[in-house]
């Protein structure tokens, strides 16, 4: 029997990225799956080869030998050494189903770990900060609505003088164990009890105070300490801060996300700072000693006669410190913009002409070498 292509059987085309691969298996072996479809032999025979299409597909190294050689890659003899294809016997069921079927199944093959302790969820939150504050660190307090140990019934969710009682649908397990013909041959499969939810105990009479859940939602203000040279959009990692564990399980972690506000003249680029100063046309032409602003204050730049508008200067070690040590620090970047005056009163202009005058002929040269470079680029056309 000729065999189907791997990639027409999920339904993907020859350069889908791992992703897609995932995707498409995911959404066709929920379809198919045994236990979704029992007695279906179609939907048996359609999962296996889905299987066995997403065992290469997924894996590189075969995928790289089907596309080259096909399923003769996998005969036996040929391919991956020993064997070749591995097969069903080889099927990695602890990773597929872990991993895959996990989710599709909303881990219910994972659930006899429902007893053990769990971990407490991850929490997430967000700061603003000034960008000094970014730059040289702060400490910030965050509000945060938490769950917390019911205090009325200390976490057991049953009424103060009551007690939980063994669930009668499991004996008190909190799994229900049953058994399956698959193409896998007899599988035994486990359960999560839904009358107790794993448990294993029920409770009849709930705690007021929680409705039973053990837990209550508390507001609490915890306290963060963000470091110097944080960038916009970075998270900070606060252990064990995140909800409480259940069963002895550690409690969540906490991501905070801290947004930087814009600063009025400082714009940052990793760790340097931009920023634009003005100056007047006179302090361009003549040089001048410029009051530029840093994060620490001001401090005294001198330009030289003659600057250009746009002419940048760098302030070595006045940008941000780095995360990692804060003793490293960006550089601060100054651009001067000439402003050049629209109001102008009559002994300015009187002056300014007579300056023109003066300098008339020297402008005129340049302005002249200026057109003739434009006659030499584009012909006479653009000629002055
Ligand atoms: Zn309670
Ligand atoms: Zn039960």
């Amino acid at each position: 029997m000729a065999q189907k292509d791997y990639y027409e059987i999920l339904g993907i085309d020859r350069n889908a990225t791992d992703a897609d691969i995932k995707r498409a298996y995911r959404k066709l072996a929920k379809k198919y799956h045994p236990d979704m479809n029992p007695n279906n032999k179609e939907a048996e025979q359609k999962f296996k080869e889905i299987s066995q299409a997403y065992e290469v597909l997924s894996d590189p190294q075969k995928r790289a030998k089907y596309d080259q050689f096909g399923h003769a890659a996998f005969e036996n003899g040929a391919g991956s050494g020993a064997g070749g294809f591995s097969g069903f016997d080889g099927f990695g069921m602890g990773d597929i189903f872990g991993d895959i079927f996990g989710d599709i199944f909303g881990g219910g093959m994972g659930n006899r770990r429902r007893n053990g302790p769990i971990k407490g969820a991850d929490v997430r939150a967000n700061v603003s900060i000034s960008f000094k504050e970014a730059a040289f660190g702060t400490e910030k307090e965050i509000r945060l609505s938490l769950w917390e140990n019911c205090e009325t019934c200390h976490g057991t969710g049953t009424k103060p003088g009551t007690h939980k009682e063994t669930c009668k649908h499991c004996g008190g397990t909190g799994e229900i164990r049953y058994t399956q013909n698959t193409f896998l041959g007899t599988m035994t499969s486990v359960r999560t009890c839904d009358v107790c939810k794993g448990e294993g105990k029920i409770i009849k009479h709930p705690c007021h105070t929680c409705s039973g859940k053990g837990k209550v939602r508390k507001n609490k203000t915890i306290k963060v300490s963000i470091p110097a040279g944080i960038d916009n959009g970075q998270s900070i990692r606060i252990q064990g801060k995140g909800e409480p564990g259940e069963k002895g399980g550690p409690n969540g972690d906490l991501f905070i996300t801290v947004y930087i506000e814009k600063h009025p003249i400082f714009e940052r680029k990793g760790n340097d700072i931009y920023c634009e100063i003005p100056i007047t046309f006179v302090q361009a032409a003549l040089g001048a000693e410029l009051v530029v602003p840093t994060l620490e204050g001001n401090v005294k730049y001198t330009i030289k006669e003659g600057t250009q508008t746009g002419t940048v200067f760098r302030l070595r070690g006045k940008g941000i410190p780095h995360l990692r040590n804060p003793k490293i620090r960006g550089d601060q970047y100054v651009k001067v913009k000439v402003d050049v005056p629209t109001k102008l009163n009559e002994k300015q202009r009187k002056l300014l002409e007579e300056f023109a005058n003066i300098s008339g002929d020297e402008v005129y040269q340049q302005r002249k070498g200026f057109f003739e470079k434009v006659k030499e680029a584009f012909g006479e056309a653009f000629g002055n």
